[in-house]
């Protein structure tokens, strides 16, 4: 089946940026979220965004309208029967997923591929709620969407080579690059990147050093763009502990265990940047 259509659940910032890439590659997007509002706001942002695109030379007017002539608000599910194609990329959490894929796999035509955007959670759990698991699979674009480059093409255990073929593509056609893992804890970029930016919370927590010499040593002598620190604080603490909780479950190993200053800072509702305090204050 081609793609021309695609739906797009959850308008947040990850949402979001996947609707402005796959509208601007030419796709009708439907863009769903169960907050209206929202969703106005997300299409005024990315409407912001392309008018700077413009203001730089990077696209032109008509480029611009015509990416969002193609992009279209929803609040109601049942306009997956419309679509070629679903990416869910709502809120991090199993009982939100689990819900809205048993939907999804009621409305959606049959053999139209549902993918998760999710960072974390198993593909093949997700998959297993639907009455087609050889269908459903993990699309995992890096934030921001429209600025990085990777999308962690993520198999489960049912997943279909036709279907991997079809979202590896799709994800050309989007402009990204894909890379293909199989569905464990993690994946590739949060089982590497997550253990790191844990360990540089221990050794906040050791008292190693100031969380600014840490980020300096990772900066300065590992040519990192940005210090663990000061990416935790972006990411979220709590997206960074949920993600350190799936490790430790999932492998039932010590070596994941999330640092007792990461709970402690969580529990205080220090989050980093999105609560205004972190490793470092906004
Ligand atoms: P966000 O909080 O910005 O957005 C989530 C959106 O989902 C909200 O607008 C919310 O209203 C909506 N939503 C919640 N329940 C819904 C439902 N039942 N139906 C429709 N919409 C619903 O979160 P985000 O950062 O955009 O993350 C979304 C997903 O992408 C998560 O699975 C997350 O793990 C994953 N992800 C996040 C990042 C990141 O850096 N933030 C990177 C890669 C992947």
């Amino acid at each position: 089946m081609a793609i021309e259509k695609i739906m797009v659940i959850g308008a947040g910032q990850m949402g979001g940026g996947i609707a402005q890439v796959a509208a601007q590659a030419g796709l009708q997007v439907v863009l769903n979220d169960i907050d209206a509002a929202l969703i106005d706001k997300r299409i005024a942002f990315i409407d912001k965004t392309l008018t700077r695109n413009v203001e730089k030379g990077r696209i032109t007017e008509g480029e611009k309208q015509s990416a969002l002539a193609r992009l279209v608000p929803s609040t109601d599910l049942q306009d997956t029967a419309g679509a070629d194609f679903v990416i869910e990329a709502a809120s991090e959490n199993m009982d939100i997923k689990v819900k809205i894929f048993r939907r999804l796999d009621e409305l959606a035509k049959p053999g139209v591929i549902l993918a998760t955007n999710t960072s974390s959670l198993p593909i093949t759990e997700i998959a297993a709620v639907t009455g087609r698991p050889e269908s459903v699979i993990g699309m995992h674009f890096m934030n921001p969407v429209p600025v990085m480059t990777l999308v962690e093409i993520i198999r489960g255990i049912a997943t279909s080579d036709a279907v991997y073929q079809v979202v590896e593509e799709l994800a050309r056609t989007m402009g990204k690059t894909p890379v293909e893992v199989n569905d464990y804890p993690g994946f590739i970029s949060n089982r590497v990147l997550m253990p790191m930016i844990n360990e540089a919370i221990y050794c906040v927590y050791e008292g190693v050093a100031e969380p600014e010499a840490i980020d300096q040593v990772m900066k300065l002598g590992m040519n990192h763009p940005m210090g663990p620190l000061t990416l935790a604080d972006f990411i979220g603490l709590d997206t960074c502990l949920a993600i350190m909780e799936v490790l430790y479950e999932g492998f039932a190993d010590s070596k994941y265990r999330p640092c007792p200053l990461l709970r402690k800072m969580v529990k205080a509702g220090w989050l980093g940047k999105k609560s205004g305090k972190g490793f470092y204050a906004y």
